[in-house]
């Protein structure tokens, strides 16, 4: 009677929301200082000053029917236009507002992305660990989810893996950096040797093969490391772009889709990314914050609170005696477990009221993500009973 794999969809539970579930019902008989839940990507840094001055004055200013009307679907011209002056400035980009489409955020424009892609017997490929959601946005257009299995001494890229992985198929790979949940940001040399095999697969099979780069955590990138613009080292790329996490609003859902002019067959792309986002209701993007975001385009991140948690975390749980790759970007850490099962070890860690998350549901078992968009004082209290979980095992 009803379609069984979206019923699946909506009634399975992710582990981490199963997880979140589980720490407020612990918060609710210990309190709430006594969990420690690591399990959620929810932004604890406080959305910025500037963006509620920019909603208020607009509220308070503009016309209703700008604020509140319909915009024309790929977004509000003239914020388009704010969002491309703004990429051109800082990315060394040229493009304008026809290569921009404004969405409701990343997930939005990477499923719409994938819609308009898709063709029969399409291939995705993404790295492992990656971000769970994948396989549900690829699935629902018949696509299918190919894994590059994880290169975990620095969660880069793993080259002769992906390589035997391209086939006729592949429609598109997924590139999301800073990366969750490793937390690690791809290098330049990463980002032009995937450039280099894509385009010369590009080559041999006669048809393009899309980047599609997921970018809701480019601006949380740490000191040291910066995030290359990938249609700046390969014509086919996608950038799905969101200001959940660096304006801390992932709730107002807002983010856009770049389409340079160098995609191949643009003025198809482009029709395309129109046409999908047309059959997923998209209608056009919540518009006051269009003018939200146009307004604020050139505003930073404040990402010092990341930084300090990160140092923390990754300092406390290597002297804890953990394996983990140093935090490069985003707000995740992505340690070994002590164990081989990272579901039991992830039980056991729920003893102290530590909440984390299995690596298995980021397709790389063995390993377990902690969120640390959290409070500073949170993970301090937390450092001792990682220690008291470590000697378990020693
Ligand atoms: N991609 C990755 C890697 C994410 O971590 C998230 C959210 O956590 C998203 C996409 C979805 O972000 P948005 O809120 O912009 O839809």
């Amino acid at each position: 009677m009803v379609n069984n794999k979206m019923y699946e969809l909506g009634t399975k539970k992710s582990t981490i929301r199963t997880i979140f579930e589980f720490g407020r019902q612990r918060a609710a008989e210990v309190g709430e200082e006594n969990v420690y839940d690591f399990s959620l990507g929810n932004p604890n840094v406080p959305t910025p000053n500037f963006i509620k001055e920019a909603a208020i004055d607009i509220l308070n200013n503009m016309q209703p029917a700008a604020i509140h009307g319909y915009t024309v679907a790929p977004g509000n011209p003239q914020v388009r236009k704010a969002l491309a002056d703004s990429i051109n400035n800082r990315f060394g980009m040229d493009i304008t507002e026809k290569n921009l489409f404004i969405t409701a955020g990343a997930a939005a424009s990477i499923t719409i992305c994938f819609k308009a892609l898709s063709q029969p017997d399409d291939e995705y490929i993404t790295f492992a660990p990656f971000f769970p959601e994948y396989r549900a946005f690829v699935e629902s257009v018949g696509g299918k989810l190919v894994v590059v299995p994880a290169q975990p001494e620095d969660w880069q890229i793993d080259f002769a893996a992906f390589e035997k992985l391209i086939t006729t198929h592949t429609k598109a790979v997924i590139v999301n950096s800073p990366n969750n949940p490793s937390g690690a940001v791809y290098s330049e040399a990463t980002i032009k040797k995937l450039a280099e095999i894509l385009k010369a697969k590009e080559e041999e099979y006669h048809h393009p093969i899309f980047i599609v780069a997921d970018e809701p955590y480019r601006e949380i990138a740490f000191e040291g490391y910066d995030v290359p613009y990938i249609p700046k080292y390969y014509a086919n790329t996608l950038v799905c772009y969101s200001y959940s996490k660096s304006f801390s609003l992932p709730g107002e859902r807002i983010g856009y889709i770049v389409v340079p002019n160098r995609v191949a067959d643009f003025g198809k792309v482009y029709g395309a990314i129109a046409g999908a986002a047309r059959v997923l209701t998209h209608v056009n993007a919540p518009s006051l914050w269009q003018l939200v975001v146009g307004r604020c385009a050139n505003m930073p991140s404040d990402i010092s609170t990341y930084v300090k948690n990160g140092q923390l975390l990754y300092q406390g749980l290597i002297e804890a005696g953990f394996e983990c790759v140093k935090p490069q970007g985003a707000f995740y850490l992505f340690p070994k477990c002590l164990e081989e099962d990272d579901y039991a070890f992830c039980e056991r860690a729920k003893k102290y009221d530590l909440l984390l998350v299995p690596g298995t549901d980021f397709g790389c078992p063995g390993y377990f993500r902690a969120a640390y968009c959290i409070k500073t004082e949170t993970i301090e209290k937390s450092l001792p009973l990682f220690k008291k979980l470590a000697a378990e095992y020693k």
